[in-house]
């Protein structure tokens, strides 16, 4: 019979994909949808208009996780079978991360953030919020309500390599390991949060420093990692946390021909920290003894959430569905395929 820690095992891990509706410019350009959910766990990438011919392209282009949501789905919907679940590891003192992995435009924003398109700057309906409201009904249980636990958030932003405070201006932040390997952001801002209101002001606060001062929004979000992270403390104590990480678009390449030095240099940042998350989180899965946390700043400062016993990790791939993005949804299935 499976014991308790044989089914945290298995479920330690969760990988899912989510495509986002063709958008305008893709309708204006005359681009074609080329992916088929045909089920609720299989993605499949094929020609356009040969939806119908499943035998052809069933072999190598079609990918299984454990969900797949389509255009149609919500974020209410994705977060029910990703995020949600590991409210409950936080209260039983675990550690849980949910990261947003894809191409830039792909949607990780929308899914984590919330909608902040054109006029509409709601960060209600995101995954960042939906887990901060499950963790306020959470905490009334009486059950958890005993324990008297306090609430904490935290919003950082990791670009090239260094450790941004977004609800502190963005002051640059230094990361330490001390002698007990435990890594610390030094400084980085802790807000105590009382109610999920409290928490959409944070994380509108955490959005606009994130974007100020940038002639693109998306230029910048695109190549930084950013780590909004609900702490649950006991007398002081850390109990556990939940972190959600809007990662750094992953199309690169075309980076290493035309760019500057600068935006090289970004994109082996970026590289390399996914690389090292992959390695991580499957260290994780197989709870080998050594966990390459060192290999960047992002799974540096995420260490604690890989090496836990009671660690559990949600993978929330993002794909565009058209033609002209092929390339990189392949790549990112591909990525998604060898987490699982
Ligand atoms: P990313 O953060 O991966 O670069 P965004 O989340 O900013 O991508 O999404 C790019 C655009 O597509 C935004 O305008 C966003 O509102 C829209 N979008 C993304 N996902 C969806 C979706 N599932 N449904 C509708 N619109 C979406
Ligand atoms: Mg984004």
């Amino acid at each position: 019979p499976l014991t308790s820690n044989d089914l945290i095992e298995e479920h330690r891990i969760c990988v899912c994909v989510r495509a986002r509706p063709l958008n305008k410019k893709e309708l204006t350009m005359k681009d074609l949808d080329v992916i088929t959910i045909p089920s609720k766990d299989v993605v499949m990438v094929h020609e356009p208009k040969q939806k119908v011919d499943l035998t052809r392209y069933l072999e190598n282009q079609t990918f299984r996780f454990d969900y797949a949501f389509d255009e149609n789905s919500t974020n209410e919907m994705v977060y029910r079978f990703t995020a949600q679940p590991l409210v409950e590891t936080i209260f039983e003192r675990g550690m849980a991360t949910c990261f947003a992995y894809g191409q830039t435009g792909s949607g990780k924003t929308h899914t984590m953030g919330g909608d902040f398109s054109g006029k509409n700057q709601d960060c209600s309906k995101g995954i960042y919020a939906l887990s901060a409201r499950d963790v306020f009904l959470m905490i009334k249980k009486p059950n958890y309500k005993k324990l008297d636990l306090q609430i904490f958030a935290t919003f950082f932003e990791i670009y090239s390599g260094k450790v941004f405070d977004l609800l502190n201006n963005k002051t640059k932040l230094r990361v330490l390991e001390d002698g007990k390997q435990q890594v610390q952001v030094v400084g980085l801002q802790e807000r105590e949060v009382k109610c999920t209101e409290d928490v959409l002001k944070l994380i509108e606060v955490g959005n606009s420093c994130r974007t100020s001062g940038q002639t693109s929004a998306n230029a910048h979000s695109s190549r930084s990692h950013a780590v909004f992270q609900i702490i649950l403390r006991r007398r002081g104590k850390m109990h556990g946390k939940f972190s959600l990480i809007d990662l750094a678009g992953n199309e690169r390449g075309a980076d290493t021909s035309s760019a500057d030095r600068q935006t090289r240099l970004e994109g082996a940042e970026i590289n390399k920290s996914l690389l090292a998350l992959k390695e991580c989180i499957r260290a994780l899965g197989r709870n080998k003894p050594h966990t390459p946390f060192r290999a960047s700043k992002l799974t540096q400062v995420l260490r604690d959430s890989f090496i836990g016993e009671n660690s559990r990790t949600c993978m929330i791939a993002t794909i565009s569905p058209g033609m002209a993005s092929c390339e990189n949804t392949l790549n990112t299935l591909r990525y998604a395929n060898r987490v699982k």
